[in-house]
């Protein structure tokens, strides 16, 4: 297809396309709680954090110590409006404009992922974490009149997926688009939200969800990933869109041409915390619960591995957690990984781990891909309205 100067149609999407966008990693110290504070207080800190210079020091022993760089170092002094900024606002912006975007939060259980994401902050507004900032961002964007914003909620555990709205609905497939390769989740239930108030009301409606469904299970929240995902659906105006030059300018297709809408999907994924389980069931963990666990975080550091390698083969079919990712996470989305570490120098190898886990992700690059496309069920209910009102004056 050609339009009037020669040139190919869809050229213009092109240039929208292809942006790359490594994975942005950021490091948070979690505060010493009040426990670590007396009973620690003869010891060091394990990390020495330099947020100028975006670097973190691992303590190895009294003299020495490693030194990582992170696209963002957060002092235990960060407040939560500026983790937002950091981590999350870019990708949100882009969600905003049509691409998906995935935010991350890795570390042991205990260091501040739910802190980070999920905090209603109710009784604190400035406590308000990255979830409700970010829909905060969406609704204050969105025209919902022509766009809509719509929200699932799930938990994966053991490799089944939850829905946290809709405590019933306990085995939901993951569906993958033979055409486009998108990913999706058809049978989560799918709430629109129209304002601010509804959403935090549907957080915590999952959350009671998420602690009920893991007391029957037996479980903690922390051996399960909880998954946010925020569907915006924007129409573009003409002028707006990549397409534009397409349509010509004919006064008929101005009524029929169907309107552009372009879709953004953002995941927020609070992740089962990454200690090492043990195996022995020991501490009260079956050995199933443990292998499965370890499986679905594993092969999220193993894709995060083979991407960060440039491979060609990158195993998102391993886990549910990298199936549903899969589109989110490497190859067409901006994705930002915040990785929680804690100041006790008793959780060093776990502190470590995670400081090596955030190091191999920030290797990773993304390719942005703009999610857009016509809307032609809208069309044909805008043509059914116009036959049907030619119809009625005819009959007049
Ligand atoms: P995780 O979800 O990683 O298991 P949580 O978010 O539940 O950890 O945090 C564990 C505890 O530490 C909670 O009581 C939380 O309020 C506190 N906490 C975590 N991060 C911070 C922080 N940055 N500032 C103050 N308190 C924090
Ligand atoms: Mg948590």
């Amino acid at each position: 297809r050609r339009n009037s100067t020669g040139s190919l149609a869809g050229g213009a999407a092109k240039d929208n396309a292809g942006v790359p966008g490594r994975v942005r990693v950021a490091v948070r110290l979690r505060p010493r709680n009040a426990e670590e504070l007396v009973e620690d207080a003869d010891f060091a800190d394990c990390v020495e954090l330099q947020p100028e210079l975006k670097r973190l020091k691992l303590r190895k022993n009294n003299w020495d110590s490693d030194t990582y760089e992170f696209d963002e170092v957060l002092t235990e002094f960060a407040s939560q409006k500026r983790v937002y900024e950091v981590v999350a606002k870019p990708v949100v912006e882009s969600v905003l404009d049509g691409y998906n975007g995935t935010i991350m939060a890795y570390g042991q259980t205990g260091t501040g992922k739910t802190y980070t994401l999920g905090r209603l902050g109710e009784e604190d507004t400035a406590a308000r974490g990255i979830m409700v900032r970010a829909m905060e961002d969406i609704l204050a964007d969105v025209s919902l009149e022509t766009d809509s914003v719509s929200v699932s909620y799930l938990q994966l555990y053991m490799e089944t997926i939850q829905d946290l709205l809709d405590p019933a609905n306990d085995n939901i497939p993951i569906v993958e688009d033979p055409k486009t390769g998108d990913v999706s989740v058809p049978g989560a239930t799918l709430v629109e939200i129209r304002d601010q108030h509804s959403f935090v009301e549907l957080l915590r409606l999952g959350e009671a969800h998420r602690f009920a469904a893991n007391t029957k299970l037996n479980t903690e929240s922390s051996r399960s990933h909880a998954i946010l995902m925020v569907h915006v659906k924007r129409s573009v105006k003409a002028r707006d869109s990549a397409f534009s030059s397409e349509n010509g300018n004919s006064p008929h297709m101005k009524t029929l041409k169907p309107s552009l809408v372009r879709k953004g999907k953002l995941v927020v994924v609070d992740l089962a915390g990454s200690e090492r389980i043990d195996k022995s069931g020991s501490e009260g963990h079956t050995l199933e619960e443990a292998k499965s666990i370890n499986l679905s975080l594993s092969a999220l550091g193993k894709c995060i591995n083979a991407l960060a390698e440039n491979s060609a083969h990158v195993p998102v079919r391993d886990s549910k957690l990298t199936r549903l990712l899969k589109d989110s996470f490497g190859g067409t989305a901006r994705t930002s990984l915040v990785i929680t570490i804690g100041p006790s120098p008793r959780h060093r190898g776990e502190t470590a781990s995670t400081i090596m886990f955030g190091q191999r992700a920030m290797k990773v690059e993304n390719m942005l891909k703009l999610k857009e496309e016509f809307d032609y069920k809208s069309l044909a209910r805008r043509l059914d309205i116009q036959l049907d009102k030619l119809i009625a004056e005819h009959e007049r």
